[in-house]
């Protein structure tokens, strides 16, 4: 699978920048977000999941909270906290796992979801085998899929303030014709090919060949002729290209307010004679007055009865 992320990803940068509250993300925080962006729309696209797939990472360095979300139509959503200050050129580990205390999760959360039922979450430390940091995003979510799902996978991640681009190629957990060392394989469980299927290396070494200024620059068409022009490559497009888009609305921030409990929201409102609300995700600016926020506390039963219809 391959994603090039142009119109939407400037789009979340943008927005940020216009937030007067927060201004934009230090370059090295821009790169960050924008791999995880295009890691959890390939991966949204290689599961087809009907929910949200939130890729999260929680940093022990500047970055705290890092997120990607993507919806089963490839509308996604990106944000960043960051605290303190990032230089130019700060590699991963010293963004978010400075003490190897860094994790990544990724959530699926179905749209559908029946009661008491809860998001299937995964979780890895941002180290390897021995402990030592991972050095790349995509090497970390490549350990992830080894160790979650048994399943052989090379990433190839990278971003700027224009383009968030990924390439995956994943070895598919098919036995017999459909799998493409055909027959030889139909006789061996998934779990013996781990690392040694000659196919799924021989592809995931030309995958791994390309650069990043190739990935950020040149077209998907070019790179997989680039990378490819001796396999058979058969193509499938998405049926909705990627788009930004924000699930944020005042019901929900009214909702996070009630959970706040009322003497809280009091205490804001004393203090400010308001209570305002910004998206993280989008920057748009949710503001309550006394009354809106009387509203919130209302219970749908203490409201005062309907008065009966003048006929
Ligand atoms: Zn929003």
């Amino acid at each position: 699978m391959i994603v090039r992320l142009t119109d939407a990803w400037q789009e979340i940068l943008q927005r940020r920048a216009a937030n007067t509250a927060t201004g934009a993300w230090p370059e090295p925080v821009n790169e960050l977000l924008g791999e995880m962006a295009a890691a959890a729309v390939l991966m949204q696209g290689n599961i087809k999941f009907n929910g949200a797939l939130i890729l999260q990472i929680f940093g022990d360095g500047p970055v705290k909270v890092a997120v990607a979300e993507v919806q089963p139509d490839f509308s996604f959503r990106a944000t960043a906290t960051v605290v303190g200050e990032v230089r130019p050129g700060t590699a991963l580990p010293e963004l978010v796992n400075l003490n190897n205390e860094g994790r990544c999760a990724i959530t699926l959360d179905p749209k559908d979801r029946l009661p008491g039922q809860q998001p299937y979450q995964g979780v890895v430390p941002l180290f390897g085998d021995q402990r030592e940091k991972l050095g790349k995003l995509s090497e970390v979510l490549e350990h992830y899929m080894l160790q979650s799902e048994q399943l052989d996978t090379t990433l190839v991640l990278a971003a700027d303030s224009q383009v968030a681009a990924g390439l995956l190629i994943q070895r598919l957990p098919v036995t017999g014709e459909g799998n493409l060392a055909g027959s030889r394989a139909a006789t061996q469980v998934n779990e013996d090919q781990i690392g040694v299927n000659e196919d799924f290396n021989r592809i995931s070494i030309l995958a791994k060949s390309l650069k990043r200024d190739e990935l950020l620059e040149l077209d998907v068409e070019t790179i997989l002729h680039r990378l490819f022009w001796e396999e058979q490559v058969l193509r499938f497009e998405p049926g909705t290209p990627p788009h930004f888009a924000c699930s944020c609305s005042r019901e929900r921030v009214a909702r996070m307010i009630r959970s706040l409990g009322a003497d809280e929201a009091q205490s804001i409102l004393a203090e400010r004679g308001h209570i305002e609300v910004g998206c993280d995700f989008c920057g748009q600016q949710y503001h309550f007055d006394p009354v809106d926020a009387a509203q919130i506390f209302t219970a749908p039963g203490d409201q005062p009865p309907i008065p009966p219809v003048v006929q």
